[in-house]
């Protein structure tokens, strides 16, 4: 049997609640924009401890449309993280902006001290990407923002609940973007996303934006996009949130394993720091010899993922901006040594000893 991140064992852990509540929106004869859609935003703001939430359709629809409703596009630039994910950029692109990318440190995410010397005149917003489970330095990037008066969106879909020094992140900028996507830690059963802001005119304006700019059937106030959460995927994320945190607290307990007993010179384990905590959303190491790592798995039943292995820079989507490879090291680097081991709800013990022991054979 193959180890490799599994959805299957999530869902079985509360299958009978998420069958019940599946069954229960079915039969409301309600599935676009109800009451578990209302509820759910209520009990998500609540959860992060902002102000107001609104569902989307993906976690794409709430970074293209924060850039949008934020009146960001053509001739403007925006900050992101080299080793993002591609999702983060097309966010600030489908708007007609330029990313500027800015190299990641040593915990895999921007490195704040490198933010300064990428500011210009266009620079309007700092994209700060919590990847993995664990928050960029917000210290830094929001003095940065109040002393270049910049917007400041971030990027949650890997960091449900995750802190920095204490506060929970989306709480920091002027919108957080979430994503439910099933692999994402408040993952749902198909696609669905939400911003929280405490802005209650921007909130309000994201809800007359997913729904073709309507607040009022037929009245339409502005050009808006269709991207509504639906029924079902809010009324099964009402489940899976009121279990969020057993489902972070066992992704800490084999996180945890992980530290303590892979023991091997090729492997750079994964680095948290004291400001922040991880939901360890994946469970990201480096090695110089990552393929030879990969198939070295592979060969033993043990299935592992990359995250990312091209850097959105060196990507053909993004061959107009004219980057070439050598343009951020760093992030290239990363893109040829990281390798996600297996860490899944469920997830036995036996199944992750496994791991560890043919992660230490590697040679
Ligand atoms: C998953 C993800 C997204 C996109 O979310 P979708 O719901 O798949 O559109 C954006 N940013 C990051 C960092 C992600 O991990």
């Amino acid at each position: 049997m193959m180890i490799s991140n599994s959805l299957e064992r999530q869902y079985q852990l509360y299958a009978e609640e998420y069958e019940k509540k599946a069954v229960e929106v079915l039969r409301s004869g309600q599935y676009i924009l109800g009451n578990e859609v209302r509820e759910f935003e209520r009990e998500f703001a609540d959860y992060i401890g902002a102000k107001y939430c609104v569902g989307l359709a993906s976690g794409l629809d709430a970074l293209w449309i924060s850039f949008r409703l934020l009146g960001i596009g053509a001739g403007d630039e925006v900050i992101v993280s080299a080793n993002a994910y591609i999702a983060c950029v097309m966010g600030i692109t489908i708007n007609g902006a330029t990313p500027v990318f800015v190299e990641p440190d040593e915990y895999d995410n921007i490195d704040a001290e490198k933010i300064e010397a990428a500011i210009t005149p266009d620079t309007k917003a700092i994209l700060a990407v919590h990847l993995y489970g664990q928050a960029c330095d917000m210290s830094r990037i929001m003095e940065l923002a109040s002393k270049y008066s910049l917007k400041v969106v971030e990027d949650c879909a890997q960091s449900h609940g995750n802190h920095w020094m204490g506060k929970t992140v989306g709480t920091f900028g002027d919108i957080g973007c979430f994503s439910f996507y099933p692999s994402k830690g408040c993952g749902a059963f198909g696609d669905g996303g939400c911003i929280v802001t405490d802005d209650e005119e921007l909130a309000k304006k994201f809800r007359i934006f997913r729904n073709y700019g309507s607040e009022k059937r037929y009245h339409n106030q502005m050009v808006g996009s269709n991207s509504r959460l639906d029924e079902i995927q809010a009324g099964l994320l009402r489940i899976k949130l009121s279990h969020l945190d057993e489902l972070t607290e066992e992704r800490r307990r084999i996180a945890q394993r992980y530290m303590t007993e892979i023991k091997n010179p090729f492997i750079r384990l994964p680095q948290v720091r004291k400001e922040a905590d991880s939901s360890w959303h994946q469970f990201v190491v480096h090695c110089s010899r990552r393929d030879m790592l990969r198939q070295y798995l592979a060969d033993r039943d043990i299935g592992t993922l990359i995250h990312y292995p091209i850097p959105p820079h060196l990507s053909e989507a993004y061959r107009y901006l004219g980057k070439k490879e050598g343009d951020y090291p760093i992030a290239e680097k990363f893109a040829n040594e990281v390798l996600s081991l297996p860490i899944y709800n469920g997830m036995t013990e036996e199944e992750q000893g496994k791991v560890i022991r043919a992660v230490n054979g590697f040679a």
